[in-house]
């Protein structure tokens, strides 16, 4: 039997969870309520994470472009994402939501721009 602890991320609450894995069937305790056992078992099974960070902004009043995915990405491709995004530039003017890299590693979760930047120019 396999088992693990978490703390609850869903609401500010943070219940202390107990996994068990006997043979594949995942039992959770401590949770308070439903999110908090379907947490446990995602942390488990297949977690996943927001990705926010930076990336190369040419030709902006500032070098570098806050970005956000659209969606949770799995943490096992957190090195393959990060890797393609710091690989990624981009050129201003560029407007809030704007997708930069879509669908990546064909997650179907797009990479977007979190502001809007003008140009030198404008
Ligand atoms: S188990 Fe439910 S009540 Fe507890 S932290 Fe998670 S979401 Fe909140």
């Amino acid at each position: 039997m396999i088992e693990k602890d978490y703390i609850c991320i869903i609401c500010p609450l943070s219940c202390d969870l107990h996994l068990t894995d006997d043979n594949g069937e995942l039992t959770v305790t401590g949770n308070t309520c439903k999110r908090g056992e379907m947490y446990a078992k995602s942390e488990y099974t297949n977690p996943v994470r927001m990705v926010t960070t930076t990336v190369t902004l040419e030709n902006g009043l500032c070098p570098l472009l806050p970005v956000i995915s659209s969606d949770m990405v799995p943490k096992s491709k957190f090195r393959e994402c990060f890797d393609l995004i710091y690989n990624t530039k981009v050129v201003a003017p560029i407007k809030e939501g704007d997708v930069v890299i879509p669908d990546i590693l064909g997650t179907g979760v797009d990479i977007v721009s979190a502001k809007s930047v003008v140009s030198k120019m404008s």
